[in-house]
């Protein structure tokens, strides 16, 4: 009797090594994306970059987009948990909105990775792969601060800022590394922000709605700057960058001798590197999504095959409930200068596309 539960205990083992060695060795499963919406281009290349990526190693994909509506991207979630996808990669709307889905997709054994925008206040992350976050924010400031000369000139100088979703973990990163640019000009006088509203309590966008961020624009312009002239817009993403434009231009920026403030932007969106080229906007950030992509696709891989991922930080991001491992990339400053070379010459663009 004894003899007979041995063997079956020993059978037992065999199949679920052999059951894990199958999942691990055929490579093969289905991979569940959740992207934030298809109303910023970056995100349909993200989701398509991965979904091409996957298919090519064999996996099947189920690439789902939410647009920017939490409830949608949680009930997607729970439908790909409910059809068993052996990975989830999710680029959260809200990232404390997907705290319970995460419970039941540990529940279910589905590991988790985080991306681009970091899950909080769950322990079921496995990794997180982004960019540089802090020097992304440090990048856009940085354009500002060439633009104005800063360091030599004597201003003072006008500005604005505007932050990102407050639900969104990336947006604080952004703000807080532009700010550890433009701070200490804020605090010698030479760079003034017209008015005083700084911090990301008062100066985010909720859900980066460019339309909002245009409002808001308006506001600043017609309470602050009908005596005076502004210089340069913080802007964290290109869709803000176009609505605050647009909103310059229609009180006359850009047109004969009233120049068009610098604003910044970030993630070289095609009608942001046409404005840029036009001379409208005056920089983006390029964070080459299809290296992203690539990256999560490495760690879904490693994951499936029981083995640790690639990372290349474990201190910065912490979810509030653990460290979460975390693979960061290198983003680029995009101007007029160099739109070719960072765009076209590296194919993320056709010649044609930015015309
Ligand atoms: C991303 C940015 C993007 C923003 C708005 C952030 O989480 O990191 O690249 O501009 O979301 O979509």
């Amino acid at each position: 009797m004894k003899k007979a539960l041995a063997t079956i205990v020993a059978l037992a083992t065999i199949g679920l090594l052999l059951g894990g060695c199958a999942k691990k060795d055929a490579g093969k499963g289905t991979i569940g994306i959740a992207m934030p919406t298809k109303s910023s281009a970056r995100w349909i290349a993200d989701g398509g970059n991965m979904k091409a990526e996957f298919e090519k190693l064999g996996f099947k994909v189920d690439l789902q987009f939410a647009e920017d509506v939490v409830e949608n991207q949680i009930a997607q979630l729970e439908n790909m948990i409910t059809k068993g996808v052996d990975v989830l990669v999710i680029a959260a709307i809200d990232g404390e909105s997907v705290t319970k889905v995460l419970e039941k997709a540990n529940d279910a054994k589905i590991p988790v990775i985080a991306y681009d925008r970091l899950i909080r206040n769950s322990p079921y992350v496995s990794y997180y792969v982004t960019f540089d976050n802090f020097k992304v924010g440090i990048q856009q400031a940085s354009t500002l601060e060439s633009a104005l000369d800063l360091k030599n000139a004597k201003g003072p100088f006008y500005i604005e800022l505007f932050g990102g979703s407050p639900d969104d973990n990336n947006a604080y990163f952004f703000y807080n590394g532009a700010m550890s640019v433009l701070q200490p000009y804020i605090d010698s006088g030479k760079v003034v922000v017209g008015s005083g509203q700084m911090g990301m309590d008062k100066v985010s966008t909720l859900r980066w709605d460019g339309a909002t961020a245009q409002a808001r624009m308006d506001n600043l312009l017609s309470a602050f700057y009908t005596k005076r002239k502004i210089d340069a817009v913080l802007s964290p993403y290109d869709g803000i960058s176009l609505g605050i434009l647009s909103s310059l231009k229609g009180v006359g920026y850009g047109k004969g001798s009233t120049a068009m403030p610098f604003v910044s932007g970030q993630d070289a969106e095609l009608p942001s590197v046409k404005s840029i080229l036009a001379g409208e906007q005056y920089s983006t950030i390029f964070k080459d999504t299809r290296a992203l992509a690539k990256q999560a696709v490495q760690m879904a891989t490693a994951l499936l095959a029981g083995e640790q991922a690639a990372v290349n930080d474990t201190k910065t991001y912490d979810n509030g409930v653990k460290i979460v491992p975390s693979y960061l990339l290198e983003s680029t400053i995009v101007t007029k200068e160099n739109v070719t070379q960072a765009l076209v010459d590296s194919g993320y663009y056709t010649a044609d596309q930015i015309k």
